[in-house]
């Protein structure tokens, strides 16, 4: 008994070997194409989200630290998205979140300090 494979591009039965996964070499390409199209829309986004985070916290950011903390609805007023960040660095019992090369770490549930890493 044989299964009915079925392309994994135009969704059509196929016809021959049982181990092909497409109907042809156009079926193949095609589902690549998609696949890196894909991808590239997903890197893409994730990217602009982290650039805009960067953005943020580079303007908000004083090399004056006596500006001291930032609400943190003033970064989600401007579209910050706090499930985003390039790296977590531990300090001690602290962590700062980066994007890129500006932090920023929670001095409660409200506040953040802001910090430039590099
Ligand atoms: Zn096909």
């Amino acid at each position: 008994m044989s299964e009915t494979k079925i392309c994994l591009n135009c969704h059509n039965p196929i016809k021959g070997r049982a181990d092909k996964k497409f109907c042809d070499d156009s079926c193949r390409s095609s589902h690549f194409h998609k696949q890196t199209q894909d991808e590239l829309f997903l890197y893409k986004r994730i990217h602009s989200i982290l650039r805009k985070n960067r953005r943020i916290l580079m303007q908000l950011f004083s090399p004056d630290s006596s500006k001291g903390s930032v609400p943190k609805t003033e970064l989600q007023e401007q579209g910050f998205h706090f499930d985003y960040h390039t790296q977590e660095i531990r300090k001690g019992k602290n962590c700062l979140y980066a994007c890129y090369d500006y932090a920023y770490q929670e001095i409660n549930e409200r506040e953040v300090v802001l910090l430039k890493i590099r």
